[in-house]
Order: C-alpha cells, then sequence, then structure tokens
C-alpha cells in the first residue's frame, strides 16, 4: 500500500473517530508523560481516574518530585509493576533537579531519563514537541503487521527494529503528533486483537490480512515465558486493638508497599501445621480463614490465604516483631499506606 495514503487515511479515521481524553488536550509534557506511563500499566477506561487523581494531586513536575514515596505509591495503588511508579518518582526529582522542571525537547535526550524507554520518548517528543519519530506499541505493531502482512516476530529486537522503522517511514512529518495517536487509537478501537471490524475498515481492500484471512495470525508474537505458581499465606495479626504489618524492602516489584507475616511454601498446607512450625506464630489463636485468592502477575500466579489470629506478645517476641520490621497499626493507619492491590481487596472485604 502507498505509505502516503496510508497516513493520510489514519489522520482522517482518527479526527473523527477519537476519544476526547483530558491528555489529548494538552501540550503539557509533564501531562503526556504521566498519561504514558499511567497507561502502559492498564487500558484507558482503567486508567483514566488514575491520570485524573495524579494530576490533581501534582498538578506540576515539582509537585511529585515533592511527594512522598508512600504518597506515590499510594496514588499508585492497583496498577502493578510498582516499580514503575517508583522511576516515575525518581524521574520527577531528575527532571526538577537536572533540568529545572523543564522536560528536555527531544527523542534522544527524553530516553536518558530514568524509567524512560524509546516508547514513552517518543510519545512525549511527537506529541509535545511535534518531533517526527514514531510510537511503536502492542496496536502499532498489529495494525502494521496485519495491513502490511509482516510475519516478523514482534518480541524479536529484529522485529522490534524492522518495525519501528516501517513506522518512521509512513509517521507523517508534519503531523507526528497525530500520526501516531491516530495509529494507537485504530489499534486500540478498531483493528482489535480478536474480532478486528474488517467489514467497515478504511483499510479493507488494502490489508494484507484482510484480504488473505491472516487477522488471526498476525502479528507474531513467539511463546510467552511458563508461569510459576507460588503460595503465600498471610497471618493477619492482631494484638491489642492494631494489626501488625510490615514495609517491604527486598528488591521485589512490591518494594516499599506494606504487607502482613507472609509464610511462602512450596505447596498447599494447612494453616495450623505452619503456625506449630513458625516459633513466631506458636501460642496464637485462629480467629477466621480466607478461601484462596488467585492473583496473577506477570510471570507469577499466586495462591494466598490470608488466616486472621490473635497474639499477646512477651517481650521477647515484641523484640523479635520489630527485628522483622512489623509495626502494629490502627485500621485507620492501614487505609493510609500504599499495600498490594491483593492486601487491599482482602481488607475490603474483611474491614
Ligand atoms: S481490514 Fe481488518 S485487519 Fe486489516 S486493518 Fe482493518 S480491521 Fe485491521
Amino acid at each position: 500500500m502507498n505509505k502516503i495514503f496510508f497516513s493520510k487515511r489514519i489522520i482522517d479515521w482518527y479526527q473523527i473517530n477519537q476519544r476526547s481524553l483530558p491528555w489529548r488536550k494538552t501540550r503539557d509534557p509533564y501531562k503526556i508523560w504521566l498519561s504514558e506511563i499511567i497507561l502502559q500499566q492498564t487500558r484507558v477506561a482503567q486508567g483514566l481516574p488514575y491520570f485524573k487523581e495524579f494530576a490533581k494531586t501534582f498538578p506540576a513536575v515539582f509537585d511529585l518530585a515533592k511527594a512522598s514515596e508512600q504518597q506515590v505509591l499510594r496514588l499508585w495503588q492497583g496498577l502493578g509493576y510498582y516499580s514503575r511508579a517508583r522511576n516515575l518518582h525518581r524521574c520527577a526529582k531528575e527532571i526538577v533537579k537536572n533540568f529545572n522542571g523543564k522536560f528536555p525537547d527531544s527523542f534522544e535526550e527524553l530516553k536518558k531519563l530514568h524509567g524512560i524507554g524509546p516508547y514513552t520518548a517518543a510519545a512525549i517528543a511527537s506529541i509535545a514537541f511535534h518531533e517526527s519519530v514514531a510510537v511503536v506499541d502492542g496496536n502499532v505493531f498489529r495494525v502494521l503487521a496485519r495491513v502490511f502482512g509482516i510475519d516478523k516476530d514482534i518480541v524479536s529486537d529484529e522485529g522490534k527494529k524492522y518495525f519501528f522503522s516501517l513506522a518512521n517511514e509512513l509517521i507523517d512529518k508534519n503531523q507526528p503528533d497525530l500520526f501516531n495517536q491516530a495509529i494507537m487509537e485504530f489499534g486500540a478501537l478498531h483493528c482489535l486483537p480478536k474480532n478486528p471490524k474488517c467489514e467497515e475498515c478504511i483499510f479493507s481492500k488494502n490489508c494484507e490480512a484482510n484480504q488473505r484471512n491472516l487477522q488471526n495470525l498476525l502479528p507474531v508474537k513467539s511463546k510467552k515465558l511458563k508461569v510459576k505458581t507460588r503460595y503465600f499465606y498471610y497471618f493477619v495479626i492482631h494484638s491489642k486493638n492494631g494489626i501488625l504489618m510490615h514495609q517491604r524492602n527486598g528488591k521485589d516489584i512490591w518494594r516499599g508497599l506494606y504487607d502482613f507475616y507472609l509464610v511462602e511454601t512450596s505447596g498447599k498446607q494447612k494453616p495450623e501445621s505452619l503456625m506449630k512450625d513458625d516459633k513466631f506464630l506458636t501460642k496464637s489463636v485462629t480467629i477466621r480463614e480466607s478461601k484462596i485468592f488467585t492473583h496473577i502477575l506477570s510471570h507469577q500466579k499466586l495462591k494466598v490465604k490470608f488466616v486472621d489470629i490473635e497474639k499477646a506478645f512477651s517481650k521477647k517476641e515484641e523484640s523479635i516483631a520489630r527485628k522483622l520490621g512489623l509495626k502494629k497499626f490502627t485500621a485507620k493507619q492501614i487505609a493510609e499506606l500504599p499495600k498490594p492491590i491483593l492486601i487491599d481487596r482482602f481488607l475490603t472485604r474483611n474491614p
């Protein structure tokens, strides 16, 4: 298909069909950056309230840079991949410290910032600064693979390079912002992963996938990593008007968030036998046990049971609790803490 024809048609389509979204009404790189980072985590409908909340609480990059990590994680709660929230915070500080709060205005310079990869850098550079550089996300891979009949693996480096270079040949150099948003929106609303709307498509006559019935085979994506199942037993320890929680400080995705006393096992176990074997949990009384929750992360499936127990602490046990980083919080304080969404859901169902 003729390249100019492709970009002109997709921009025309976008002008008519685009959704009205707050980050489309601004050229402020800060707001565009916020929206892009949030939308990497979730779909527009779910991401919109998060964007509004972040933009309201931190109207400028200076406000975000000044916030505490706990405040940022609390607002991010529910989006998952908490490292992105920490990177967001770190990047805001970097922009304030090194650039006096002004975003660098080129793709190459933006890519050097913490947590900003080629995708986000291209989005900011093209939308806020009008630089002609293509954004390539999952939607773009899908649209290009189908329209041009490309069977390169989008997970491979070779595939990524190929699509990036093709998108840069197609981009409308006078309207890079519109082109990038158009192709992403077209993938999100029209050329859907399942049941693309081929019959009413502006490319139906030219699209290779439609002509050769390859919609379900394109884009090509090599197999995902095997998902590992882990078993978590969370002991919710009630003691004298409070519940013990601790802030995770290991190098994992939940770093900085609060959870309960955790015993991880290699398979299903009876909580009583875990309590018998764990010196810290002896002499406690079980109040209730939850059902098993299944929580899916990118490469892990967590099977989680919560066990509410009551325990009176000896002086020695209090000192062990302190060493383990466990602190007592009231229900009101717990509501304010940043927590993995799994913990939050449990608390909402079991106030
Ligand atoms: S014809 Fe179908 S597969 Fe091709 S671009 Fe349109 S919606 Fe996508």
